[in-house]
């Protein structure tokens, strides 16, 4: 598709690529940079690894994959020393997916062992123990898209949402999603997904690839970018193809 013009490339922020990348969650970052770039949408793509100094402005859409307990434990170091700049980009608006550990750690704390961990703080949320893991292929019904979201599911810890917040999944079809009680997957908070399907997300569930994309053009807010809303429409074959392969996958 021929190149648009924007003031400044759509740029992702990938965090800690180094500690948080389980089940190839890094390859939700493929996919919104191929999803712009195939629109024909400039798009920068920055890792910021850990210890590096962390820059929010001028960032469009962040992503943070999940990580075993050790893992998160140094980001939540990391995070928690700046968490203003955070903080402010979450109440701005911008579009931030983070799976599985990194959603626990927006929340307001979350467990490692006996230890309660301090997080973000930045959504309605906090994650307390159970005393099994939760594993396995989930499919859950959210209202972004006409089939149920699909990926796999690997935690410890239970998320509940505070009464006020959006589950992104309003009802889990298969698996278990936040807690195993309450029928709800991950959370919707203005420009965040945050959400325990691994595999990587994107790929196979392209309309919440596009929902991250569009909610960062519109935050933008100039005519530029609000020109290319609605997103242009792709061949997303092989997207629900492999969609499809997971369901199948399904109990
Ligand atoms: N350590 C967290 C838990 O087990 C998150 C694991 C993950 O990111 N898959 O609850």
């Amino acid at each position: 598709m021929a190149p648009v013009e924007l003031s400044r490339p759509l740029r992702i922020v990938y965090l800690y690529p180094d500690a948080l990348n389980l089940y190839g969650d890094g390859g939700n970052v493929i996919a919104l940079e191929r999803r712009c770039a195939w629109r024909g949408i400039p798009v920068r793509v920055d890792e910021v690894r850990m210890g590096e100094s962390l820059d929010l402005t001028d960032t469009d859409i962040v992503m943070m994959g999940g990580g075993s307990d050790r893992d998160q434990l140094a980001v939540a170091h990391e995070l928690l020393a700046q968490k203003d700049k955070v903080a402010s980009y979450v109440e701005d608006g911008g579009s931030l997916l983070a799976i599985c550990g990194s959603y626990q750690l927006l929340g307001r704390s979350y467990y490692m062992g006996e230890d309660r961990i301090e997080g973000l703080g930045v959504i309605a949320a906090e994650t307390v123990r159970g005393s099994d893991r939760l594993i396995g292929n989930v499919a859950v019904k959210t209202d972004l898209a006409p089939e149920p979201f699909v990926g796999f599911e690997n935690h410890g810890g239970r998320t509940l949402l505070d009464a006020e917040a959006t589950p992104l999944g309003t009802s889990v079809i298969t698996g278990t999603g936040n807690n195993g009680d309450d029928g709800f997957e991950g959370l919707i908070y203005k420009g965040v997904i945050g959400t325990y399907l691994h595999g990587p997300a994107l790929p196979k569930n392209p309309e919440l690839a596009d929902w991250l994309i569009a909610h960062a053009l519109e935050r933008r807010g100039d005519a530029q970018a609000t020109a290319l809303l609605p997103l242009t429409p792709l061949d997303d074959t092989y997207e629900h193809a492999a969609h499809d392969a997971a369901m199948k996958l399904l109990p």
